[in-house]
């Protein structure tokens, strides 16, 4: 049952709200209750003292015994109570016998009570049931005063149906509002519970339709909120990976081909050597041939070995102080023989004494790999700059081509693993796509950065730093 993120809410909001609301409701009604019975007791405290007051009358002579009786009867009417007015001492207290018999709301609790009022205490009761009158009644018992002290009690019989009544039916109302309250923020919080927990199951079904392969539609993203949120990151992550798999499909095509390729050759040489189609003249330029197809191989796998060892954390580096001129210079000098191919001059602009501190090998296989690039994607008799400076904590390097660049929207792009812009151009220049993405793990891994200027038939400017 509470496997479900949905019903998980639904239950935990719904007991919340049951409990809040019956607490209410129940507090509400126990104030009721008390409200009305305090109320009761001061109108019988106030017809109380109207009967002392007409007692007192009574005692001085200003009314009749008749006159009394109709008063204390109409006060009684009004009232909706019976009123007596009881001449006691302590010692016709004892004898309670004659109390039942001379007076018919007399009941055996009534003597315990008329004790205390003798005390000069007050004695109010909310439901007692009364022998006489047959019914439960509110009871007040107060004590009938004259000059010469406590002469008597006066008692006030009111019955308690009507206050029972009243007290029943604003229960009724408040649990019926309640229960109104209750059914209502139910409805609420399913609502609230399915508009949390859809989402959520949209992306379940997706995730796994995405494990299995299959493919998928966007989720909508309905809210700005944490859940939002996710189906955005969901939708980002579905892109990625469709990303991912097109270039893992595309690179495992290019490379079986270039694999294939270098391969056959290599087959075909020594398959002609032992055959003897090959003369033992041609063998030198055979092999030489074999041995190029062969570095193609290693080119190919110690990319892909080192990307991998970057990005799983094995490699580490052993970073020093370095002379940036002197290490650019030896770069350029054996960069000496392919540019002589192309008739391309390299130019350096890089203070004597500026230094870097990182790893020598791997920042040389940075620079190598960005001048390369950028002698491949060159034309011919041009020039290439490369220009190192200090800049705030950083030494920053640029390697500046006048090229045939490459267009906006691919620029994001060329730092992705087994990215290349053009297949054609991929077979021209032998690339395997892995040089940029292995240059920006390493410059990464030294806690520096890199990114592209280019426009097509322009050129390409590639902009990285390393700290100092
Ligand atoms: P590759 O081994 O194919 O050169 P890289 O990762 O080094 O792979 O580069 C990715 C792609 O970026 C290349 O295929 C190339 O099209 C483009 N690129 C890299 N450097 C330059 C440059 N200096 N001028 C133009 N295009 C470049």
């Amino acid at each position: 049952m509470f496997k479900s993120i949905f019903n998980k809410l639904l239950v935990t909001y719904l007991i919340i709200i049951i409990s809040v609301i019956s607490i209410l409701s129940f507090t509400l009604s126990l104030a009721y209750r008390v409200h009305i019975f305090n109320k009761k007791e001061d109108s019988l405290n106030s017809v109380a003292k109207k009967v002392q007051d007409v007692a007192d009358q009574y005692r001085n002579d200003e009314l009749s015994k008749k006159e009394l009786e109709a008063y204390l009867n109409s006060m009684g009417y009004t009232t909706d109570s019976s009123i007596y007015i009881l001449k006691l001492n302590k010692e016709t207290l004892e004898n309670t016998k004659s109390l039942e018999e001379e007076n018919e709301f007399m009941d055996g609790y009534l003597i315990d009570d008329l004790k205390e009022i003798l005390e000069d205490n007050v004695i109010f009761r909310k439901k007692h049931y009364s022998k006489a009158l047959d019914t439960f009644v509110v009871f007040l018992g107060v004590p009938l005063k004259s000059d010469l002290g406590i002469e008597g009690s006066i008692l006030i019989f009111s019955p308690v149906n009507e206050i029972t009544s009243n007290i029943t039916r604003m229960n009724l109302i408040i649990w019926g509002i309640s229960l109104i309250a209750m059914i209502l923020s139910g409805f609420f919080i399913y609502i609230n519970s399915l508009r949390i927990s859809k989402p959520i199951k949209e992306i379940d079904s997706a995730a796994k339709k995405i494990a299995s392969g299959e493919e998928t539609k966007d989720l909508k993203v309905v809210s700005q909120d944490e859940i939002g949120q996710l189906a955005l990151t969901f939708n980002y992550m579905k892109d990625k990976l469709a990303e991912t798999e097109s270039m893992r499909r595309e690179f495992i095509a290019s490379v079986s081909h270039d694999l294939k390729t270098p391969l056959m050759s290599i087959n075909g040489f020594i398959e002609g050597i032992i055959d003897g189609v090959i003369e033992p003249e041609e063998y030198k330029e055979s092999f030489k041939i074999i041995k190029s197809e062969t570095s193609r191989l290693m080119k190919l796998t110690n990319d892909i070995l080192q990307l991998s060892k970057i990005q799983s954390g094995v490699l580490q580096l052993s970073k020093s102080y370095l002379p940036v001129r002197e290490l650019l210079e030896s770069i350029v000098n054996n960069a000496a023989t392919i540019t002589n191919d192309k008739d391309i001059s390299i130019e350096l602009n890089c203070d004597n004494d500026l230094k870097v501190y990182a790893d020598r090998d791997r920042l040389q296989q940075i620079l190598v790999n960005l001048i390369s690039n950028s002698i491949k994607y060159s034309h011919d008799r041009v020039n290439i700059n490369i220009i190192a400076v200090n800049k705030e904590n950083n030494v920053e390097f640029r390697v500046i081509d006048k090229g045939v660049g490459i267009e906006k929207d691919k620029l994001k792009l060329i730092f992705e693993k087994f990215y290349r812009v053009e297949k054609s151009r991929y077979s021209k220049t032998g690339g395997t796509g892995l040089g940029l993405s292995i240059v920006k793990n390493l410059i990464e891994l030294h806690g520096g950065s890199i990114y592209v200027k280019s426009e097509v038939d322009k050129g390409t400017e590639m902009v990285f730093t390393i700290p100092k």
